[in-house]
């Protein structure tokens, strides 16, 4: 895992200028959330340090290395998203290994990383099963298997939860807190919701228009609101 420097990224589509000169030091292990209203850029600049959009300005690090250039097979990271597909016709196994078997990892080894990745996310009874013979939680633990068995340098989630029915969705915060815990990798995780930022973050990027409007650990924003934005936003008495 490695740690990731946005530095004075800029995005443009056109004359809509979509994304501010954005700069934030993400430390290794951390867990950081961006969060903000519906079309303030959340999604983009994690498209960005996918290397799905290029920036229009700016450098990105993860560790010593810029990646800001390089495609996204090459970056190290995993992303997961909102539309998990499965692959329907693959078993649980098969899918989890799929990226490393397109990578050309021999299969004594896939076997070993899958079964790791299926004992931490406990799915290892269903590795033989189809993803339609699976609940939503368990399809959702899969998406997160074919994350981890790559061992990127980091992961990069974008509301990756708001498919799921509420009382999934808070199980399912508290499941990836607790994967965050064990395996500790650098995690930017996108959200408009703005409880689910207050208790998965380490810290949390409050955007709005694609500006950043503040950045801090939960407790200082509930307590220190840099403006009225980020008090009406999360609440906070101000
Ligand atoms: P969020 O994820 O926070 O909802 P997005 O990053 O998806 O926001 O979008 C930010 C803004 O950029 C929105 O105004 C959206 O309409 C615009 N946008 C996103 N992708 C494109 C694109 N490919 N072309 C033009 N505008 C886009
Ligand atoms: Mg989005």
């Amino acid at each position: 895992m490695a740690n990731i420097s946005i530095r004075n990224v800029s995005k443009s589509y056109g004359a809509l200028n979509v994304l501010r000169p954005f700069s934030l030091e993400i430390e290794n292990g951390e867990f950081v959330v961006l969060v903000g209203p519906s079309g303030c850029g959340k999604s983009t600049m994690l498209k960005i340090l996918a290397g799905l959009e290029p920036a229009t300005e700016g450098q990105i690090f993860i560790g010593d290395r810029e990646v800001t250039d390089l495609a996204p097979g090459d970056r190290d990271i995993a992303m997961v998203f909102q539309n998990y597909a499965l692959y329907p016709h693959l078993t649980v196994r098969q899918n989890i290994g799929f990226g490393l078997k397109m990578r050309g990892t021999d299969k004594t080894e896939i076997d070993r990383r899958v079964d790791d990745a299926a004992r931490i996310l406990e799915v290892t009874p269903y590795l033989d099963r189809k993803p339609k013979d699976l609940s939503g939680g368990q399809r959702q633990r899969v998406a997160l298997g074919r994350a981890i068995v790559r061992q990127p340098q980091a992961f990069l989630m974008d509301e990756p939860l708001s498919n799921l029915d509420a009382k999934l969705r808070v199980n399912m915060r508290a499941e990836i807190g607790a994967l965050h815990k064990r395996i500790g990798v650098t995690t930017v995780y996108v959200t408009h919701d703005q409880v689910e930022a207050m208790t998965m973050a380490d810290r949390v990027v409050i955007m709005q228009g694609g500006i950043i409007q503040q950045i801090a650990a939960p407790d200082e924003l509930f307590n220190n609101p840099a403006n009225l934005f980020v008090a009406g936003f999360i609440g906070s008495p101000g």
